[in-house]
């Protein structure tokens, strides 16, 4: 069963910081705090329209939700908690700093089901220089807490920060791996209009890598991760059209998964293909769900062997061929 997400966002709420990059009214496309009645309404709402609630969580997204001043934390838990019982839980995203026993016993009477760490980076100079506010140690810290409370586990990462390299970003997700969360979202550096990033992209003093290398970066990601069995929830921010409106560099791309996952095949496509004996044409199999993504966006990947080799490549979808999978086939 897919997992469902009923999103309450709390734009910055109770975020004791402001980050280089962050902007969550924009991310959020949100300006007001929701109250608990309004968390009732949506919950009730969108109850209303899913059958089995089994994998559907409500998710606070936004801000720091364990640094939110009591009162409000309670008001927003006591509304969701209800609904929670019927469903698979709560799901809180926050900050490493922000993160004890107390407060995990607090979300745990609420039926939270899993908290998600905003890591960004575990590369202190890149924490320093983004203005995290908290060091790479505080992230091992709060994933331990968390996981001896016997919640899921989250980690967010930001390839491409100031200061950051592929270095220091292979090794973020490295550490990541090591700690093994159940999931992790990567959000490759968006860098929005009126932000310390903003301003440092504009006065020349950060320039961020190209986009195409920061895809195949985040494609070797992605597979790094799921070959240590972690589940990559997410890749890009959602496609915004507020986001779009005031990002002024960076990755942002509505697909940005869809482009990754591309590169995935581009390199299995091309690792299947140069053990075989040089042919003008190639049929390549894949599963009938990954058809597009080895195709690639315009037929990138098609167009790639045709123009760097000469080779004419078909994709066929073969239900035998596990998903991520490249088997050549006959022509
Ligand atoms: S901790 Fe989160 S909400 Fe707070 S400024 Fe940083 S990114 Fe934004």
């Amino acid at each position: 069963m897919k997992h469902k997400n009923i999103a309450i966002f709390v734009p910055h709420a109770g975020c004791p910081h402001k980050c280089s990059f962050c902007d969550q009214n924009t991310i959020t496309s949100q300006g007001s705090l929701p109250r608990g009645e309004d968390v009732a309404r949506i919950c009730e709402q969108a109850f209303s329209q899913i059958g089995d609630l089994t994998e559907t969580e409500i998710a606070f997204f936004g801000g720091s939700f364990t640094a939110i001043p009591k009162p409000y934390l309670l008001e927003l838990l006591s509304a969701a908690k209800p609904y929670a019982a019927r469903c698979k839980g709560i799901r809180i995203s926050t900050r490493p700093d922000c993160i004890d026993d107390g407060i995990l016993e607090i979300l745990k009477a609420h039926h939270v089901s899993a908290v998600e760490l905003g890591v960004q980076s575990l590369d202190d100079a890149v924490l320093l220089k983004n203005e995290r506010g908290h060091t790479a140690q505080e992230v091992w810290d709060a994933a331990g807490c968390i996981r001896k409370n016997g919640l899921e586990l989250g980690l967010q990462i930001m390839p491409g920060l100031y200061g950051a390299t592929p270095e220091s970003d292979f090794q973020t997700c490295k550490a990541v791996c090591a700690i093994h969360p159940d999931t992790v979202r990567i959000y490759p550096v968006v860098i929005l209009k009126g932000t310390h990033l903003g301003d440092l992209l504009e006065s020349g003093a950060y320039q961020p890598r190209p986009f195409s290398g920061m895809v195949r970066e985040v494609a070797a990601m992605m597979e790094q991760l799921a070959d240590e069995g972690i589940r990559v929830i997410k890749v890009g921010l959602h496609a915004s059209e507020f986001v779009a409106e005031q990002a002024i560099g960076g990755y942002y791309h509505p697909a940005f998964r869809e482009l990754c996952e591309s590169a995935v095949f581009r390199k299995r496509m091309e690792a299947a293909v140069l053990q075989e004996a040089p042919a003008k044409e190639r049929t390549l199999a894949v599963h009938p769900t990954c058809i597009s993504k080895a195709v690639g966006q315009k037929r990138a990947n098609l167009r790639y062997f045709y123009d760097t080799c000469g080779i004419r490549i078909k994709v066929i979808g073969d239900g035998n061929v596990p998903p991520f999978h490249v088997k050549i086939r006959e022509n």
